[in-house]
């Protein structure tokens, strides 16, 4: 067993690591999305770790890469397989820090494949202890988290379907994708939305979409139809015209791609390049670091914003768990694929939505089990490591 500083009797008495399975999956998708950055169609891959404990309690995770974003499943499986796993088996459960650290020794980057083995510990631990994953992380900030559903589709009459959809089930948050086509369409959509949904918490990403060249005057533009937030206009690298948008724009300005970890919030908040921050755990590597995000903003007076990847309800869920313990993810968040976007979710049990809100669980570890049948059938690849 590796050397720790817990006495051996109290780290071992929640159990040790056992195994870890890993599987590289694909989903189908009922939908094609224009992101600009890259475009998603047919399916999305995402990699699920199943952690088996000592105490035969098992925990799952989910690596949910973006190729054009973060980084992509098989590179994600090959570091939890090959890097990962040899540096976490025989550790005990309850040492959950120490482990993440030893991870983050193992493989550099790869933060899908770390949030992945987060949410398999604190699922497992928390199954252990008999209470949700919200509770190891010092409790409930919220008990229900408004949904925003975003908008990609190249077709805008089928965005409008979904979101007729959608508003029937409460949602009232939606994200316009926008610069992908021309500026003119994001206008045309904009007003289309605004006419036809009044009263719609509309927010707009740009996915880095906007040469900095005339971004202002386009955002300016953007303005007019009374957006809650513009995100991430320009290039992640591009500081100083965030800053500048920042200041000049009345709108407040989210950064996404240009804030992955601690150090990078801690250097948005002293330029000032935003006012709002999208918080992920596969950019952030985890549950405990995104809360780190979490709190550098709200030390900044920057509020965050509970975003997302391309997901199955397993990410979804630790997610939810680390929103619900964020007194300053207060902008709602995007956990809409397991129920609108994906052809099939891989819960054994809908994601729990009601009213256009995800609603914490209370059960014991992520409060849902994973749906093995379903599992199997959307399988690619399979690896079993143990000691
Ligand atoms: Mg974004």
């Amino acid at each position: 067993m590796p050397a720790n500083s817990f006495s051996p009797r109290l780290a071992a008495s929640f159990g040790t690591l056992e195994a870890l399975t890993v599987r590289h999956c694909a989903l189908p998708v009922r939908r094609p999305r224009d992101h600009g950055s890259g475009t998603v169609a047919g399916n999305v891959e995402v990699v699920i770790l199943e952690l088996r404990t000592s105490e035969g309690v098992t925990g799952w995770g989910e690596a949910s890469p973006w190729a054009v974003f973060t980084g992509t499943a098989e590179a994600n499986a090959a570091a939890l397989e090959r890097y990962i796993a040899p540096a976490v088996l025989g550790r005990p459960l309850a040492e959950v820090p120490a482990t993440m650290a030893a991870a983050s020794r193992a493989v550099v980057g790869h933060p899908e494949a770390k949030a992945a083995l987060e949410t398999a510990l604190l699922d497992a631990l928390g199954q252990r202890a008999g209470v949700p994953v919200w509770t190891l992380l010092g409790g409930l900030a919220r008990e229900r988290i408004p949904l925003s559903v975003s908008l990609a589709d190249p077709e805008f009459a089928a965005d409008l379907d979904l979101l007729n959809r959608v508003r029937e089930d409460g949602v009232n948050i939606v994200k316009l994708k926008t610069g992908v086509q021309d500026h003119a369409f994001d206008l045309t959509r904009l007003e289309r939305l605004r006419v036809d949904f009044p009263g719609l918490d509309l927010r707009v990403d740009y996915n880095q979409g906007l040469a900095p060249f005339d971004a202002l005057r386009r955002l300016r533009d953007i303005e007019a139809f009374a957006v809650t937030f513009i995100e991430q206009p320009v290039a992640a690298m591009l500081t100083e015209t965030m800053a500048m948008l920042a200041t000049a724009l009345d709108t407040p300005l989210l950064a996404d791609e240009s804030v992955f970890s601690s150090d990078d919030m801690l250097r948005a908040a002293q330029n000032r390049i935003c006012d709002c921050v999208s918080v992920k755990i596969m950019k952030t590597g985890g549950l405990r670091s995104a809360l780190d995000v979490a709190a550098i903003a709200a030390a900044a007076g920057i509020a965050g914003y509970g975003g997302d990847m391309f997901e199955t309800g397993i990410a979804h869920l630790a997610g939810t768990h680390m929103i619900a313990a964020a007194p300053n993810i207060s902008l709602g968040c995007e956990f809409y694929q397991a129920s609108y976007y994906l052809e099939h979710d891989l819960l054994d049990a809908p994601f729990p939505i009601e009213q256009g809100h995800v609603v914490v669980p209370v059960a014991p570890g992520l409060g849902f089990a994973v749906d093995r049948d379903r599992l199997a059938h959307n399988t690619l690849a399979m690896r079993e490591v143990a000691v």
